[in-house]
């Protein structure tokens, strides 16, 4: 069963050894394969308050005390989703990309939206998405907050000139500047949503 109290996760988790967190990581995988759509989890979303967390973007990850050991200076605007706020879709402001290191794994692992493959934009976003729970931290607390500017007719969209967005054209996408996406956006690609 999935936490939906905003306070029990804003609560901090606490180190494991590699052993429970292999066994937290099997749960979690289980608990994420049963949900219709999600892509990534944390354990004190299932009421585990130990830093264990999920992802399965393009293969099944497991990270046991996860740490954000590099990242860009340069950040993006993107959807993002929480299973344990199934109606909510926040707009955050995500690092291109993040080196994380975790006690499972003998070598950094790498994240970056900056490339064509729109997965490994979804991965980034998931990755730290998952950590910042183990830190009692939710999208909300990461929601992009700027002043708004008007997109053409229809939605007023709070994104500013110079800041990072990814867009989606078929299987393409790509991280850029909002105004400089101005001019594709209106030639057939469009601002990546969840
Ligand atoms: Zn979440």
């Amino acid at each position: 069963m999935i936490i939906e109290d905003k306070t029990e996760l804003e609560k901090k988790c606490s180190p494991v050894s590699v052993k429970e967190g292999e066994e937290i990581g099997v749960r979690l995988l289980h608990e994420l394969r049963q949900s219709k759509n999600g892509i990534g989890l944390a354990a004190n979303q299932i009421g585990i308050n130990k830093r264990v967390c999920v992802i399965n973007v393009k293969e099944p990850i497991v990270l046991i005390n996860p740490k954000i050991v590099e990242h860009s200076k340069e950040e993006f605007v993107f959807a993002e989703g929480c299973l344990s706020f199934p109606k909510d879709k926040v707009k955050t402001q995500r690092y291109v990309s993040v080196v994380v290191e975790a006690d499972n794994h003998e070598n950094k692992l790498s994240f970056s939206a900056d490339s064509k493959e729109i997965n490994d934009a979804f991965e980034c976003v998931c990755v730290q998405h998952e950590i910042d729970h183990l830190d009692g931290i939710t999208m909300f607390d990461k929601e992009f907050k700027q002043e708004p500017i008007v997109r053409g007719v229809n939605a007023p969209l709070k994104i500013g000139r110079n800041d990072k967005v990814l867009i989606a054209r078929g299987a393409h996408s790509k991280v850029m500047k909002y105004k400089k996406a101005l001019p594709l956006l209106e030639n057939g690609w469009t601002l990546v949503e969840q």
